[in-house]
């Protein structure tokens, strides 16, 4: 696993698909998604000018972020609310709010530390029962709530679509909800299908196993750490 070689090519396909699409290379973001992997190769990542990385598990960005002052970080994972405190503040952008108690625990964190959090809303645009994200029915209102809350600031929307269909569908869909809500941040597409999620409008991709190689068994979060 060459890590130079990789971001060249995940770099090389992203302007490719800018170009297709008639938009800038720099309306899109690279978010280099490095859960699981160790701090040592985030840190070559970031000497080849990677800077901006996503981490899935509280705990892992809790523990990589004072490691690596010089990266940036988004977090793309589900939260729970009682992990928020290692989280906001660390985390630019939070990817994955999908409900008002979740908003609300975020922004009383940030109103502590005197921050205001940027955060995306999480939309299960497949409609999957197991799947986190707020149904695109719901959005209006959370949209809503959300945007009363001084410390918190909406800015797109993020979709994970499923596994089991072409993404294609929901990157529409996903760019429709947030055009109709003048939300000016999407954050959609993954190693599997980054350059159609630019085609569809895409301004942040979170890219992992085209970037890190695949990664060994991700542990699941567990609580004793809570
Ligand atoms: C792991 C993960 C990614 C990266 O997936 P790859 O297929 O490895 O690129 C992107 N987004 C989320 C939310 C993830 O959990």
């Amino acid at each position: 696993m060459n890590l130079a070689l990789n971001l060249g090519r995940v770099e090389a396909a992203i302007a490719a698909a800018c170009q297709r699409a008639g938009r800038p290379r720099k309306s899109v973001e690279l978010v280099a998604v490095s859960k699981t992997v160790p701090i040592e190769r985030i840190a070559e990542a970031l000497k080849l000018g990677q800077t901006l990385f996503g981490e899935n598990y509280a705990q892992e960005l809790r523990d990589k972020h004072p490691a690596l002052p010089n990266a940036r970080w988004h977090f793309i994972g589900p939260l729970q609310r009682n992990k928020c405190k290692y989280v906001v503040g660390s985390a630019e952008l939070i990817h994955t709010v999908d409900s008002l108690a979740l908003g609300e625990a975020i922004a009383e964190r940030a109103r502590k530390l005197g921050r205001k959090q940027r955060v995306l809303i999480q939309v299960n645009t497949g409609a999957e029962p197991q799947k986190s994200g707020c149904s695109a029915a719901a959005l209006p209102r959370l949209l809503d709530d959300l945007r009363a809350l001084p410390s918190l600031i909406v800015e797109g929307l993020m979709c994970i679509p499923p596994f089991d269909q072409p993404s294609r569908p929901h990157f529409v869909a996903l760019r429709e909800l947030a055009a109709a809500h003048r939300l000016p941040r999407l954050s959609m597409g993954m190693s599997a299908d980054f350059e159609a999620a630019i085609e569809e409008g895409a301004t942040i991709v979170r890219v992992g196993t085209a970037i890190f190689g695949e990664r060994s068994a991700a542990p699941e979060p567990t609580d004793d750490d809570a």
